[in-house]
């Protein structure tokens, strides 16, 4: 009785491990390899009970562990790998598992003695997750839990490749109907069970701690074009210029506004409004490079903090921006209107603060708005050339937005 309990307590503790990750998954909408470990589980907790209530001298027995332990295995290197941005080989894992159930198949034909099965198994197993280490060591990142990961996922092969060999070194030989008498089954029990414990430890730190970037991050960002929001703009910005300034790297920043905007939202709605601004946050953040910030800081009012960028080339950027959105056809505004943008730049003097700089390409912007909007202003450079350019001249065919009467 108190061996039947005992047996019940590791599926026990890999069902709850397996809802844990099924509630981590689902209530913080996650991604699938969370999802994975949950089903990893699910396999592991079912291979467990397998092991400790089928008659131990039944012929299916091993068959039937090694598959749910095999598909857990799979299942849960796939997810690990997948979580460091790896792709597991999951048909060589397959084929893994096929071979060993082949071989197992002719143990257990040949011999009723559970050694050579025991050996057969584990050594699946081992390949299993030695294959998954040389995955995750191709992965680039290294946080402390990818570390451990790693260190588990390791611990794991050199355990099922090495313990069998050494207990049954011990016990040379141990016939199918006293299995679980003898003290491989009474070590395995043990062994499994923290090792089943140790590996979901980690893998629960390491999803609560992405739980926690990804909150972070959404509250970081602008729900409706993805971009930083006005606050995380700022702060990364106010990091971003002593950086410049201590590195010796320009920084420029860029100030956009949609033409008429107002217009837009009193035509064709407030719906569409908000498409045109995602759809402009959209096009930002695909012209801009990774190591620049672009943020949305107000409704129709966007930032780009151009990094290591003098005053020409980002001028260059805003005007390729500018372009691009006059080029743009927007959802639920008429196929033949398009918005645009006016835009003010400066670039960041020595000393200079965020409200400093802010202002100086803001009075730009302002500028572009009275000079008739629809064009970049250069904080560096007040006599601006009002040159309409020929992409410019083909674009006049479309009717701009202050054109539209209701
Ligand atoms: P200007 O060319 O001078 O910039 O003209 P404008 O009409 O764009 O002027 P203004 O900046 O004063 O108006 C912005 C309008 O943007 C006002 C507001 O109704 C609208 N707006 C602000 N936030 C949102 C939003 O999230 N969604 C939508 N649909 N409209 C917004
Ligand atoms: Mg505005
Ligand atoms: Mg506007």
């Amino acid at each position: 009785m108190q061996t039947q309990i005992l047996g019940l307590l590791t599926p026990l503790m890999a069902l709850l491990f397996a809802v844990t990750f099924a509630v981590f998954w689902r209530v913080g909408r996650m991604k699938r390899h969370v999802l994975g470990f949950a089903i990893g589980y699910v396999l592991f907790a079912i291979g467990f009970l397998a092991t400790h209530f089928l008659p131990a001298n039944a012929f299916y027995l091993f068959h039937t562990t090694q598959f749910f332990y095999s598909l857990g295995t799979i299942v849960y290197i796939a997810s690990v790998c997948e979580r460091a941005g790896q792709r597991a080989h999951v048909g060589s894992l397959f084929g893994v598992y096929l071979i060993s159930a082949l071989v197992l198949a002719l143990a257990v034909n040949l011999t009723s003695d559970v050694g050579p099965r025991l050996i057969i198994v584990n050594s699946g197993y081992g390949a299993m997750f030695a294959m998954g280490l040389a995955t995750l060591l191709n992965a680039k990142r290294r946080t402390i839990i990818d570390i451990a990961i790693i260190a588990i996922v390791a611990l794991q092969a050199v355990d099922f490749l090495v313990r069998p060999n050494l207990t049954l070194m011990f016990e040379r030989n141990i016939p199918a109907e006293v299995y679980r008498d003898s003290v491989y089954y009474s070590l395995i029990g043990l062994v499994l069970g923290v090792k089943s414990v140790t590996a979901a430890m980690v893998l629960i730190a390491a999803t609560i701690s992405e739980w926690m970037t990804t909150l972070r991050e959404s509250g970081e960002r602008d729900p409706l074009t993805g971009l930083q929001n006005r606050g995380s703009f700022e702060q990364s910005i106010r990091s971003l210029l002593p950086l410049a300034q201590n590195e010796g790297r320009p920084l420029s920043l860029v100030v956009a506004d949609i033409d008429h905007f107002k217009q837009v939202n009193d035509i064709w709605g407030h719906q569409a409004g908000d498409h045109a601004i995602s759809s402009f946050g959209e096009l930002i953040q695909s012209m801009v490079r990774g190591c620049d910030k672009a943020g949305r800081i107000g409704g129709e009012e966007f930032c780009i903090a151009v990094w290591n960028c003098e005053n020409e080339p980002a001028e260059r950027l805003a005007e390729r921006i500018r372009l691009a959105l006059s080029r743009l056809q927007h959802s639920g505004i008429n196929e033949d209107i398009r918005l645009t943008a006016s835009f003010g730049l400066a670039t960041a003097r020595d000393g200079e603060t965020y409200e400093q700089l802010f202002a100086r390409a803001d009075e730009a912007l302002y500028k572009a708005k009275s000079a008739g909007r629809n064009r970049v202003e250069n904080a560096e450079r007040s006599n601006r050339l009002d040159v309409v350019s020929a992409q410019d001249r083909d674009l006049a065919e479309l009717i701009p937005v202050a054109a539209v009467q209701r």
